[in-house]
């Protein structure tokens, strides 16, 4: 097997280097001068290694090893941009090992008979579009549109259409570059983020299902009153109301044995005063599953304790907001191919859910995908402490040339 760990490391120092904090973290937002750094550096490797580079007019870089036939390419990558101060893994690897792959065909002289496009996504992480996430993705499949340069803005009002000003137009008004709805396949690595495979001593993940999420907001209504002269038996507090609600969340979603994760994540309490019994709280709920079935039980778990709640503290709670992202499913003849090149490998590894959203996601509506996961030292993840063992790393990239081989000779 040509996949070499100095090539790995050498190319995950290099990209690690753009958007360096001090701490050890990394803050590469799209289109940043470290970002735009990070990105020249990639389109320069790709040509070394003799793929045709391209750069979508949103920031999504492509280099593709061409094919004996011109078939619909196999899409492989993720994404180069990091939350601020976060790890070094997160995007960057998925980029690197899909890159190594590339690097030993080239040197071993391998033609594919599908092209093979490396992609290095922009805006995956959500960072600058309160918190609209996989934007690089959406654009590449056509999801987005011309108008979404106008529509988006971040916090301090600057468009999107000014933040990739710094990309030439390729035609007038054409946004984005070309719908790719035609790619037959992606395959995104990507770090673990938690602590699953390190929990049961196994050196990689194949994901069968990005989680499902429900988002919803409670609006717990009591009379905001006196700190002093309300006496306990006569409040309506709707600040306790809430925690009581918080502990019932968190306490049955802690008993349910990983089977799902709930997260009261912001509250708002009105007039949020000192001195006032809390008249009115907002408090968020998440809960995410790898089935619909699982929220959809949890959810009516929660309603049936809002009406004890009412009663207990004499307060009124509406659900409000809700919003759900159903599960995503990957591949199932993906899954397989990839279980069967793990086991030829003789690679031990896990099928689980991702309970983390990635581009994956998105790329999974218009071809099917797959995801391989690499542990997550101590399941540290979007922070400076962010790390994965370079042996497991090359185990990975072993597995994802494996997998890529197979699907590019694969004359379907
Ligand atoms: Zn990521």
């Amino acid at each position: 097997m040509s996949i070499r760990i100095k090539e790995l490391k050498m190319l995950f120092e290099r990209i690690s280097s753009f958007g360096r904090e001090e701490n050890g973290g990394i803050t590469r937002l799209s289109w940043s001068p470290s970002f735009l750094e990070a990105q020249r550096f990639l389109e320069n490797y790709m040509k070394e290694i003799g793929l045709q580079t391209r750069i979508d007019t949103f920031g999504n870089l492509m280099g593709t090893r061409p094919g004996k036939e011109e078939r619909p390419p196999v899409f492989c990558g993720s994404h180069l941009d990091s939350v601020p101060n976060g790890g070094a893994f997160d995007g960057a690897l998925g980029i690197i090992a899909a890159l190594e792959v590339m690097r030993s065909w080239q040197e071993e002289g391998f033609d594919p008979l599908r092209p093979v496009t490396v992609v290095a996504f922009a805006e995956e992480e959500g960072t600058l579009f309160n918190g609209h996430a996989c934007m690089g993705s959406r654009f590449l499949t056509g999801e987005l549109d011309l108008q979404a340069r106008d529509i988006f803005r971040t916090a301090s009002g600057t468009s999107l259409r000014e933040l990739v000003s710094c990309y030439p137009a390729q035609s007038p008004d054409f946004f984005p570059l070309e719908p790719i709805n035609r790619g037959s396949a992606y395959i995104e690595l990507h770090i673990e983020q938690g602590n699953l495979l390190e929990e049961k001593g196994l050196q990689a993940g194949i994901v069968t299902t990005i989680v499902g999420i429900r988002h919803f907001t409670l609006l717990i209504k009591g009379r905001a009153n006196h700190a002093g002269t309300t006496a306990m038996h006569r409040r309506q507090d709707a600040m306790v109301a809430a925690a009581s609600l918080i502990t019932f969340i968190y306490q049955r979603a802690k008993s349910a044995d990983n089977t799902y994760v709930a997260t009261n994540g912001r509250i708002e309490a009105s007039p949020n005063a000192e001195n006032v019994v809390a008249g009115e709280v907002r408090l968020s709920v998440e809960i995410r599953a790898e089935r619909m079935e699982i929220i959809e039980r949890v959810f009516d778990e929660i309603r049936n304790q809002i009406s004890c709640v009412e009663q207990e503290f004499v307060v009124t709670v509406s659900v409000c907001g809700k919003n759900d992202l159903l599960p995503v499913p990957m591949d199932e003849s993906l899954i397989r191919i990839m279980e069967k090149c793990a086991g030829e490998t003789g690679l031990p590894y896990l099928k689980m859910p991702s309970w983390a959203g990635h581009d994956a996601m998105i790329m999974a509506r218009h071809m099917p995908t797959a995801m391989l996961f690499v542990p997550s030292i101590e399941g540290i993840s979007h922070a400076p402490e962010e790390r994965s063992r370079f042996e497991d790393i090359e185990q990975a990239a072993i597995l994802l040339d494996k997998t890529l081989r197979t699907l590019v000779c694969a004359g379907v």
